[in-house]
């Protein structure tokens, strides 16, 4: 079962490790320079995770980070085997390193993300019963984030996670917006898809719910945190940037629908994961701009990216 990657980032995106290279050098350079699905960047605290970036998606949100990977970007095609050899590669390497032994770094996540893995469930199954039987399985918790929209549709076999035996499974569900007409605006697809979000969210949940090994969590899947500093020419600029609707109002991410109350919040809270929309490489800008709006110096400048707020304000002062 073939997978399909594309990753536009650098197989080591840990900047300290990047900026070594070291003995492994090949993992420095850019991506398309060799042919590795693994790419190793820092979780949070001291844990590193090893992130797959899969290819394809059956949303198109207009933030998306992974727009490029999605549209552009050439397909790396992988097997099942070829995939954990190359995670296992990976953590072999950035174990080893002297920086990440002295500083007690360790990789204990691999991520599937990019895109949409469900796209390719067989496939990542594959992986996971693979990885679950290496030497690593018992140190390692694999976080899968999904829209949940073919799980709510009925298009995949969820349950065959339940063959895990030792590592942690995550499953993300990646919310886009809280209601249907933010689910319509950001992801650029009709409304009653979001039906289908709520829906892969409560089957996986519930046939997971009590498994000590699998746990199925809503998250919203939009960077949303206000406060924002872009570094440029040595300088800090902060300002506040806004998620905003087709009209330039701002987005009120606790303004649930009722279904989305009933049948998400009363099984689990709602994970905000704080972090200001971000200028990723993979976006496209275009298409971006629609969604934000920034507040600079007491200027609210709409339809306008951080970056491109500085360079109105360098070009102006
Ligand atoms: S943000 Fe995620 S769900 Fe939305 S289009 Fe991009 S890859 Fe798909």
């Amino acid at each position: 079962m073939i997978g399909i990657y594309s990753n536009l980032y650098y197989p080591t995106r840990w900047v300290p490790l990047k900026r070594r290279g070291l003995g492994w050098h090949r993992c420095c350079k850019v991506y398309e320079e060799h042919e590795c699905a693994a790419s190793c960047g820092l979780a949070e605290g001291k844990t590193l995770e090893v992130v797959l970036d899969v290819k394809g998606c059956n949303l198109n949100c207009k933030y998306c980070w992974g727009w490029k990977m999605r549209l552009e970007n050439n397909e790396l095609r992988k097997t099942p085997e070829e995939v954990v050899k190359d995670i296992l590669c990976q953590i072999e390497k950035v174990s080893k390193d002297g920086l990440v032994k002295k500083r007690n770094y360790r990789v204990g996540i691999v991520r599937f993300t990019g895109n949409e893995p469900s796209l390719q469930w067989e496939h990542v199954v594959e992986v996971l019963k693979l990885l679950d039987k290496s030497g690593e399985a018992e140190k390692l918790k694999v976080i899968i984030e999904t829209n949940g929209i073919l799980a709510g549709m009925g298009k995949i076999d969820f349950q065959k996670l339940e063959s895990i035996e030792n590592l942690k499974v995550d499953v993300d569900v990646s919310f886009k917006g809280v209601n249907y007409e933010q689910f319509e605006w950001l992801s650029s697809m009709p409304g009653k898809l979001f039906a289908y979000q709520i829906e892969g969210f409560v089957r996986m949940f519930d046939y997971f719910e009590g498994n000590e090994k699998i746990s199925v969590n809503p998250v919203l899947g939009i960077n949303h945190e206000e406060n924002y500093c872009v570094r440029r020419n040595r300088k800090e600029y902060f300002m506040k940037v806004e998620i905003i609707d087709a009209k330039g109002n701002k987005l009120d991410f606790y303004d649930y629908s009722k279904d989305f109350e009933e049948l998400v919040l009363s099984r689990k809270e709602l994970r905000y994961d704080e972090a200001p929309f971000r200028e990723y490489f993979g976006i496209n800008k275009n298409r971006a701009r629609f969604v934000v709006a920034v507040v600079y110096k007491g200027k609210r400048y709409l339809n306008t990216l951080p970056s491109e707020v500085v360079e109105l304000f360098e070009e102006n002062s």
